[in-house]
């Protein structure tokens, strides 16, 4: 089967054996009749599994082209699964400009646990094995990088990974299986928010990890359902049916994307562009070799850098709505250095390129010559 085709059929062969519903039931429900002690038809409880949540594991295992796929109540759930496979003392290695949410997760909640983070910069892949040691299980890789765009060649992280025996991990938010398959390129684990391009309407907070290891799946399995982050059978089927137009969102998010870019590139007022389709984007080659497309994730900044500047323009666009989050058929705007990364020192911040004037678009899917009549009137 055909990317195009699994978002629709992948793993939704006879959901309905009842009626023969297209769409799989929303199963509502919190428990299973049993006939005897132990005699069930698949289901007990619906922390440990749910039909409906069953049915979009399945499609999420499909379009990554991987065997299990699991979903959790959120992406930092998800994210808290795979960290939860380690043990105090173990290490990890992880891109440097992360979200921020994985950030505070790993630095405030795990390093507690015992648990030692390595941020590093990977865009040459082979400075992850100057940072490897015998405790390291893991290394975390995001591409693209959020904000900055920054391209990881993930078949080289999946090389060192594979050489020295630990996992490697990557959030596919960004790029979604549409552009980029990670388990195809070595890696072991693929991690989303389910709340970005996968459900794709701005209407549902969900995680997923997919996985093709049976081992790995089954203690990945054992840490959902014992530490109990799962999704509701209602968000399952709202992301499910994201899915199914995932493919032809991401055509107009990338079609809108470069349109876009090449705009702000020609606008006198914009000092730079931060976009993987560039030619010059440090790492275009990687993306053009282990992407289909570039995406419609786009950061730019404005010349004479100026903070006030940024804010006015955030505040005059007009489709695009100042929100934070991404991925959804409506069009973004954010300003890191005041919202995402307001928490960071300025001083901090600069260091990975969140300078003041730094600005990043989620472009959606409505018509290009309104997104761009609206950057227009707001950047002046
Ligand atoms: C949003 C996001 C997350 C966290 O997901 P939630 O669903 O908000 O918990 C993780 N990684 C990336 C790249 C994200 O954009």
């Amino acid at each position: 089967m055909k990317f195009n085709t699994k978002t629709i059929h992948g793993g939704q062969h006879d959901v309905d054996p009842a009626y023969g519903s297209v769409m799989p039931p929303i199963y509502q429900t919190s428990t299973y009749s049993q006939s005897t002690p132990g005699g069930h038809k698949g289901f007990e409880y619906s922390r440990s599994g749910n039909p409906t949540r069953a049915a979009l594991e399945r499609s999420l295992a499909s379009i990554e082209n991987g065997n299990y796929g699991l979903a959790f109540g959120s992406g930092l759930a998800a994210i808290d699964a795979v960290i939860k496979l380690l043990e105090p003392g173990d290490e990890v290695i992880s891109t440097n400009d992360l979200y921020g949410g994985s950030y505070r997760l790993f630095t405030k909640i795990f390093e507690g646990f015992g648990i030692k983070f390595h941020f590093i910069g990977m865009e040459n892949a082979a400075t992850i094995e100057s940072y490897l040691t015998d405790k390291t299980k893991l290394i975390w890789v995001e591409t693209p990088t959020n904000p900055m765009m920054s391209i990881i060649d993930i078949q080289a992280a999946a090389n060192i990974a594979k050489k020295h025996n630990v996992l490697l991990a990557v959030d596919n938010t960004f790029a979604t299986p549409f552009l980029q398959q990670p388990l195809d390129l070595g890696a072991d684990i693929v991690m989303h928010s389910a709340t970005k391009y996968l459900g794709g309407h701005s209407d549902v907070v969900m995680g997923a990890l997919v996985v093709k290891d049976k081992a790995l799946a089954e203690k990945l399995y054992f840490i959902q359902n014992a530490s109990g982050a799962v999704c509701g059978p209602q968000d399952s089927f709202l992301v499910l049916r994201g899915i199914k137009t995932l493919h032809i969102r991401m055509q107009r998010h990338c079609e809108n994307g470069k349109a876009i870019a090449e705009y702000l590139k020609a606008h006198a007022k914009i000092e730079k562009v931060y976009w993987p389709g560039f030619e010059e984007h440090p790492n275009h080659e990687i993306a053009k070799s282990q992407m289909r497309d570039f995406g419609g994730m786009i950061s730019f900044v404005t010349k004479g850098n100026n903070y006030d500047e940024a804010i006015k323009i955030v505040e005059r666009l007009k489709i695009f709505t100042l929100a934070e989050s991404l991925g959804g058929v409506e069009s973004l705007a954010g300003h890191p250095a005041s919202m995402t990364h307001a928490s960071i020192p300025k001083e901090e911040r600069e260091k990975t390129g969140v300078v003041d004037s730094l600005i990043r678009l989620s472009v959606g899917i409505e018509d290009i010559d309104d997104l761009i009549a609206d950057l227009k009137q707001a950047i002046g």
